[in-house]
């Protein structure tokens, strides 16, 4: 079996991620569709957000360039990382200017992908994720496994025991409780980083200006606390004007947790000034490509285009049933089906872009209208160009293209294979094995005989009386 239908296998038989999955997605549902109800015209909003996506990506490099000039003319240092090595190269490299020893970090999905953590943890340097999920991944040696609710995979009572063995918080089932207790843990390691790292949203390229939206103030107090901010964005994140902002920002909110806008919207241009009270002495801004220029001259540019809201994981039949560890990496469910493979290489999750049943439910949920299954289509294409179909399955699939395209071949096919599977079935009237290469439907399902007569037999007779 190949590792991702091992993973899914093993996510499946898995009770207490059933349960996790289960209330986490249907409760982000929910609050989406009541977010967005209550928009004047919803549909409006998103075309407008699709087009200040747009705007950026037609413009990336321009915009890049205005971002780092305003940038330094607001007393900030931009760094470019070209891949993912050299993004851990360059932070590791700022550690040791400024002789960092602890970090605190906002949550970063870039640093996910270079797994920047373990870049420093293996150089000595201490790194606290302050966001109160990914503190709890971290606590319990995971990953994330939901771009907004990295551990949405796990029950409060498993949090609860976690806690309670790794820091010896009293048991309790009160999720309140378990963020106050935390959150005394956390405060003191604000005041003792050298350095806070935070992840971008935005970045307003006609301001230089860092936007990150949360819900904790975690990545607050990481990045105004330490006396150095790092800031870590893809070159995706950057957009034309403070307009696109504020259509963004609010739709992000919407889609990611169900709220008009976020409780903290950070706002960032630069290190602190003579005259202000607080913030940080040194700012850098670490833009890092890891492939996506390249993915910007081909026909998946518009993934691109995505806020990371989260809101196709949520809506999707395949990730509410497998969660977001089987996808093997930083980015599951649909938007990750096709950022995985494009980031990696096809050959590193070739089997993502089958992940999805194309019910189209995370199109109709994305805010910026990415046509994901149209793209996981063409990723198939794709494989399938490369060769990824066994030669079986080219022939089977030739065949059937041929009996699809003769209304006779497509007759007396049917006929033969209702003959077939009664005589199979016999008194049952199903059968409990396929043979080879049709087994794996009937490992966990019987296979009903065709009724008789079929449906195109009985439709010709209706259509003939009336
Ligand atoms: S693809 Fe759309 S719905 Fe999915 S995370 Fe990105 S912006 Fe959100």
């Amino acid at each position: 079996m190949d590792p991702f239908s091992r993973s899914v296998t093993i996510a499946l038989a898995d009770i207490q991620l059933q349960t996790a999955l289960d209330r986490g997605t249907t409760r982000g549902v929910n609050a989406r569709i009541g977010a967005m109800a209550e928009t004047t015209d919803a549909a409006a909003l998103r075309h407008q957000a699709r087009l200040a996506r747009e705007r950026a990506l037609n413009r990336l490099p321009d915009l890049l360039e205005q971002l780092e000039r305003n940038v330094v003319a607001n007393g900030g240092h931009v760094l470019w990382a070209r891949d993912a090595a050299e993004l851990n190269r360059v932070i590791l490299e700022l550690c040791q200017k400024h002789s960092v020893r602890r970090v605190t970090k906002g949550k970063s999905m870039v640093t996910e992908e270079s797994e920047l953590n373990h870049a420093l943890e293996a150089r000595g340097i201490e790194v606290t994720e302050s966001d109160l999920g990914e503190y709890i991944i971290q606590l319990a040696g995971e990953t994330p496994s939901h771009i907004v609710f990295p551990m949405l995979h796990k029950t409060k009572e498993a949090t609860a025991r976690l806690l309670h063995e790794k820091l010896g918080m009293p048991l309790t089932d009160r999720p309140e409780e378990m963020t106050r207790f935390v959150r005394n843990v956390m405060r003191r390691k604000y005041l003792e980083a050298d350095m806070g790292i935070s992840g971008v949203n935005f970045a307003i390229a006609e301001t230089g200006t860092i936007a990150t939206v949360e819900n904790e103030g975690n990545n607050r107090l990481s990045t105004s606390t330490p006396p150095i901010h790092v800031a870590v964005m893809g070159v995706e994140k950057v957009i034309a004007t403070w307009e696109d902002y504020a259509v963004l920002v609010q739709l992000l909110a919407r889609s990611a947790t169900g709220q008009r806008l976020s409780v903290y919207n950070n706002l960032m241009s630069g290190p602190r000034r003579p005259d202000e009270p607080d913030g940080p002495e040194v700012f850098y801004l670490v833009i890092l490509d890891n492939g996506r220029s390249r993915i910007l001259a081909t026909e998946y540019a518009e993934s691109l285009a995505c806020i990371r809201c989260g809101a196709c994981l949520n809506a999707c039949p395949v990730y509410q049933n497998i969660g977001g560890h089987a996808y093997g990496w930083v980015y599951p469910g649909p938007i990750g089906s096709i950022v995985s493979p494009l980031l990696l290489g096809p050959t590193r999750a070739p089997k993502l872009p089958y992940a999805s049943s194309l019910c189209g439910a995370c199109q109709a949920a994305c805010p910026v209208e990415i046509a994901i299954p149209d793209m996981l289509l063409k990723l198939r294409r794709d494989l399938v160009q490369a060769g990824d179909p066994t030669p079986g399955w080219r022939i089977g699939m030739k065949l059937w293209a041929i009996a699809f395209k003769s209304p006779t071949l497509y007759r007396l096919g049917g006929r033969l294979v209702g003959w077939l599977t009664r005589l199979l079935a016999g008194r049952k009237g199903y059968l409990r094995r396929l043979p080879p290469p049709f087994d794996g439907w009937t490992t966990s399902r019987d296979f009903p005989a065709f009724g008789a007569p079929s449906f195109r037999e009985r439709y010709a007779r209706r259509v003939h009386k009336t």
